[in-house]
């Protein structure tokens, strides 16, 4: 098993996964004809399950200062996503790796995907936090487009209406409406374009810097393949803005990078090689 600490100066990034889901590349990428990603496939085998995309449920603890704050809760034991069985392992993985759910503070939501609040709630009770010491936190703009029925969720309202706005109701929501410091040096920032109100957190302590990018890199090839039309964007212009932006800046300042889709244990640095950007992953 890959090692799943990193540490970023004084602040300690524990990785965790919810398990893996494989599909259709053409459900993200729908314009790529799926030979495209066949010369991925030695590159990135742990993409990969055949032709399908083979993509890790990431989710980190980062802690600071004494306090925690995980980044994401995973998809949870709620089914299929996009139309792939999940395993729900991430209450299992925090007994693996030793971390308590009673000792996180916050809980970073980087955008409301349901790939993203899916531990929030105790699926037996339905209305008790999975985390019972914490506060839940996500952008201001995410709350307002998806506690709203719309046209363009693709996983529907049903992960909003158990995951999220239970929150509200139970106490234990703070709306962000800006950059925010959730502990020493792990600051949320905002990262527009997938999601209205999608958030990065920046790890800065010492010389040290990492940032966790959640789906503005949905997997390692998307680091290469920067420009290619992607289906879950909500605003897709503003998205490929802003991907680039924070890819270039990671990859021109050597910022390590976190990302909830990328390769076990989830981060990794930018690279050139002949001309292209690749992303490479750490253990
Ligand atoms: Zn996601």
């Amino acid at each position: 098993m890959a090692d799943s600490v990193l540490n970023v100066g004084d602040i300690r990034v524990t990785s965790l996964s919810d398990g893996s889901v494989q599909f259709d590349p053409r459900l993200m990428f729908p314009d790529t004809p799926l030979e495209h990603w066949s010369h991925y496939y030695e590159m990135f085998p742990e993409c990969f399950s055949g032709q399908h995309f083979l993509m890790n449920l990431g989710v980190f603890v980062m802690g600071s200062g004494g306090k925690n704050v995980i980044a994401d809760t995973g998809f949870g034991p709620h089914g299929k996503m996009l139309g792939s069985e999940t395993s729900a392992e991430l209450m299992d993985d925090f007994v693996r790796k030793g971390v308590k759910t009673d000792e996180i503070d916050t809980v970073f939501m980087s955008h409301l995907h349901a790939d993203h609040v899916g531990w929030n709630i105790d699926p037996a009770t339905k209305d008790v936090p999975v985390f019972p010491n914490a506060r839940y936190t996500v952008h201001r703009a995410d709350w307002d487009h998806f506690t709203v029925p719309g046209d363009d969720s693709e996983f529907g309202m049903e992960p909003i209406e158990r995951s999220v706005i239970p929150l509200e109701e139970i106490g234990v929501l703070d709306l962000m409406d800006g950059r925010t410091e959730l502990a020493p040096g792990v600051t949320a920032v905002p990262t527009p374009g997938h999601t209205p109100g999608h958030m990065a957190l920046m790890l800065a302590s010492g010389k040290e810097r990492a940032l966790f990018v959640g789906d503005i890199l949905i997997n390692p090839m998307h680091a290469t393949d920067t420009d290619l039309p992607f289906a879950l964007d909500t605003d897709p212009a503003e998205a490929m803005k802003v991907r680039h932006e924070v890819l270039d800046r990671t990859e021109n300042e050597g910022i390590t990078v976190l990302g909830s889709h990328l390769s076990p244990p989830g981060w990794g640095t930018m690279v050139r090689w002949e001309g292209r950007r690749y992303w490479r992953g750490m253990e």
